[in-house]
């Protein structure tokens, strides 16, 4: 599969299986199975795999492209797909020796979902610093730990979960294990009922004396913090920012669609043709949609050739793309009226929906804080 095939997979599932159900499964909070089948069907879930491992080979190109794709349809399922990503990559850069070549198969086969487990109750958006800490188990761990938030609980078949190291000094010596689903300890420990993304199942999960054989702990033991910044960090911000940007697209087109088909009979003239205020926030949102895929390019060129300013880069995206997509859908709804305050149109779903990117972790304002250090030369952690 190359970049082309991929994107026009990506946009066939989006049109035969995430547009049709997209505003039943936010109204129900409904998981979509189909969904996640069609993705894996279709190759999707092994992207970003090595093809020795059956996957594609493809990069941050392709996946930002088919992650914006998704998320015009259907942002739930983006996210899905996003942290299915984020946990393949993590499982694919494990440490020599951990058994992961059965997973990678699955996941190349469009059979396994993955995802991340790392914020805690305890330690809320610092994911970096887990309060659980594993226990040694013979020559595994036994982890105890309150996941506050796992897009896909219950849903995934494995789980990418981060806890401090058995004797780890540092508050961020941590490690990160594999935990496939089923695994006895391991639950959804309530129901997922948020403002938005209401369709992708990000319930807490419990680890209640979960034991993890040795050959699924993914990092050296201390080593789960440099895999959080250098393998999930870029593909978790790029993909966050693309999730923004096909709301702020879906936004662009549904407002449009607004002002060209509802009418002032008694002017004789659609929305509009009628008001220049309207047009004017109409093309206020094109100019910020086409700003956000500017930057989405330029994070992407940052992660195909790394250079001083990647890191830079991967913080100031997520932080622009969550306020972004807040703005334009924000504007949505302004110019859509009462149509799209009364759910006429899709509009406030998506405007529930470009809520979730600014306090998902690291959050608009932790990153504000990180650039603002990188910036002034003072040490991030
Ligand atoms: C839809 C959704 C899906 C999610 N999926 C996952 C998942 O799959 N896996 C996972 O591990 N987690 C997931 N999360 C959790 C997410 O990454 C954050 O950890 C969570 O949203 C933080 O919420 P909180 O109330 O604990 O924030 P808090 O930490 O309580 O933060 C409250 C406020 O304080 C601000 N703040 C915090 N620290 C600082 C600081 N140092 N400087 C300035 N301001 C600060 C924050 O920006 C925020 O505005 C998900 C969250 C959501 C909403």
């Amino acid at each position: 599969m190359n970049h082309e095939a991929a994107l026009s997979s990506a946009n066939d599932i989006a049109e035969r299986v995430l547009a049709p159900a997209s505003r039943q499964n936010d109204k129900e909070g409904r998981f979509s199975t189909e969904a996640v089948e069609a993705l894996g069907g279709a190759g999707l879930l092994g992207l970003m795999l090595p093809a020795e491992c059956g996957g594609s080979g493809l990069g941050p190109r392709t996946f930002a492209a088919v992650t914006a794709t998704l998320a015009e349809a259907d942002a739930s399922v983006a996210m899905v797909y996003l942290m299915h990503i984020c946990g393949t990559a993590t499982i694919a850069a494990a440490r020599p020796g951990a058994a992961i070549a059965e997973t990678l198969k699955e996941i190349a086969a469009g059979r396994l979902l993955s995802t991340l487990a790392f914020s805690e109750a305890g330690s809320r958006s610092h994911f970096w610093r887990p309060v659980s800490r594993a226990r040694q188990n013979g020559s595994g761990v036994i982890i105890t730990a309150k996941k506050s938030w796992v897009t896909s609980a219950g849903h995934a078949q494995g789980y990418v979960v981060s806890s401090l190291s058995p004797k780890g000094a540092g508050p961020t010596d941590s490690t990160l294990y594999l935990v496939p689903a089923g695994s006895v300890g391991l639950s959804v420990a309530g129901p997922w009922d948020g403002l938005g993304l209401r369709a992708n199942a990000s319930a807490p999960m419990a680890l209640e004396n979960c034991q993890v054989r040795p050959e699924l702990q993914l990092t050296e033991d201390g080593a789960g913090f440099q895999a959080m910044l250098n393998v999930v960090l870029p593909l978790f911000n790029l993909g966050t920012a693309a999730v923004a940007l096909g709301l702020c697209r879906a936004a662009v087109a549904e407002t449009a669609a607004h002002l060209k088909t509802a009418r002032f009979e008694h002017l004789g003239q659609s929305l509009g043709e009628s008001l220049p205020t309207l047009r004017a926030q109409l093309a206020t949102m094109q100019i910020e949609t086409d700003g956000l895929a500017a930057r989405v390019d330029d994070l992407v060129d940052h992660l195909e050739r790394p250079r001083e300013t990647t890191m830079l880069r991967v913080l100031e995206t997520k932080a622009a793309a969550g306020d972004i997509a807040i703005g334009v859908t924000s504007m949505a709804m302004r110019a859509c009226g009462g149509a799209a305050f009364s759910k006429h149109t899709n509009i406030e779903r998506l405007f529930r929906d470009a809520h979730a990117g600014a306090v998902m972790a690291p959050t608009g304002d932790v990153l504000r804080e990180f650039i603002a250090k990188a910036v002034l030369g003072m040490p991030l952690f």
